[in-house]
């Protein structure tokens, strides 16, 4: 078997050390010393200011909605907010749970991120934000996209769960719009086995932030909001402190496993044009298909041979029946979305197995 990704999996006497200091102080969550520890790595790692660590990359969307005054309903209508239906479902459905509209823009048929032409033209007056998505770590048009918000006051969030580690212009992607979210969930490059955190643009935002992820609890006997439980405990930021030490290593590995496919696979197959200001992280391995019925059979192919390749992102999400689908179809979304497929990419993927991931394709392919 032949998985479409794998957990990364740290050294295991590391862990163990940790975990004994964890036993130790028996300090388990709230906010406990390797959290502390871990949010101060990764702000170095990353080179960002005003991170968050919470529970989960959901969380992390639906807690910089709330600090940011998105989702406030103090209007008579529903706040909407600009995303794209070329994404993991939750980056929808976590503004829907937040009482926010998603309004579908569409992507550009090359760098599948949302097209900045489009998001402007889906604006309303119940507008209150645009939450791009820097989909497979590609950097949106984030100088066009920030422009576009601050020219109609509108916030912005980007679903960042995909771009740990990159780099726009000699700093990190993660520093664009008023607050950008990552997923550290187990199948990400970077994980905490659950986890996610928050890059906040403004220090006010990120100390509204703390206490929305733990209840709004101020002092030991004061409430001063309406909070939730997001925190991330202190086994989350063991793994993570591990991971952070390994993570060249596997950046490593993966660039080679990408690498591989680049030389191998037919120019036929359509590549994601990546934004040239950014750097890569080699995070995921999307191609498109000349058409659905080729990536049908291509996938069949591959997993006769017990290989998965998924259909990331599909279906389109505005054709999704969850309150979300919209009246205007978002054409370029559902003909990549229709197409595209996932190749097994992880540190671990051996160049044998990779060579018959990539035959199987071929073969699909009738070549
Ligand atoms: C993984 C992912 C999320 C959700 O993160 P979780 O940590 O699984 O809650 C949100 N948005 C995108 C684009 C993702 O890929």
């Amino acid at each position: 078997m032949i998985p479409v990704t794998k957990p990364y999996l740290p050294d295991r006497e590391k862990l163990n050390k940790y975990l004994d200091g964890i036993y130790e102080r028996q300090w388990l969550t709230n906010n406990g010393p390797l959290v502390q520890e871990l949010t101060r790595r990764l702000e170095e790692y990353l080179r960002v200011d005003n991170l968050l660590l919470v529970s989960n990359g959901t969380l992390a969307l639906q807690i910089a909605y709330r600090a940011l005054g998105i989702a406030d309903s103090n209007r008579y209508s529903t706040p909407e907010a600009i995303t794209t239906p070329f994404t993991f479902i939750a980056t929808a459905s976590s503004l829907k749970w937040e009482g926010v509209q998603p309004v579908f823009a569409d992507i550009d048929p090359e760098s599948w991120c949302l097209n900045p032409v489009e998001i402007e033209a889906a604006i309303t007056p119940n507008t209150r934000a645009i939450v791009p998505v820097h989909v497979f770590g590609n950097a949106c048009d984030v100088e066009a996209i920030d422009s576009i918000a601050a020219r109609h006051s509108l916030k912005v969030v980007y679903d960042a769960s995909h771009a740990f580690g990159v780099r726009f212009k000699q700093q990190s992607l993660l520093s664009y719009g008023d607050a950008a979210t990552l997923s550290f969930h187990a199948t990400k490059l970077f994980h905490t086995i659950e986890g996610g955190a928050i890059v906040f643009k403004h220090k006010e935002d990120l100390e509204r932030a703390k206490k929305l992820i733990n209840f709004g609890i101020t002092g030991p006997e004061r409430i001063e909001e309406l909070g939730i439980n997001a925190k991330m405990n202190e086994f989350q930021a063991a793994m993570g402190l591990c991971l952070l030490d390994e993570i060249e290593a596997n950046l490593h590995a993966r660039a080679a496993v990408k690498a591989r496919y680049d030389e191998c696979l037919p120019s036929s197959l359509q590549r994601q044009k990546r934004h040239a200001e950014a750097s890569v992280n080699h995070a995921y391995m999307p191609v498109v298909f000349e058409s659905e019925t080729q990536a049908l059979a291509v996938k069949k192919r591959l997993s006769e041979f017990g290989i998965t390749a998924r259909r990331y992102f599909y279906p389109s999400l505005d054709q999704v029946n969850l309150g979300i689908s919209s009246e205007k179809s978002m054409c370029v979304s559902r003909d990549i979305a229709s197409r595209i497929l996932c190749l097994p990419v992880y540190a671990e993927l051996s160049e044998l197995d990779q060579k018959s991931i990539v035959n199987m394709i071929l073969n699909g392919l009738g070549l």
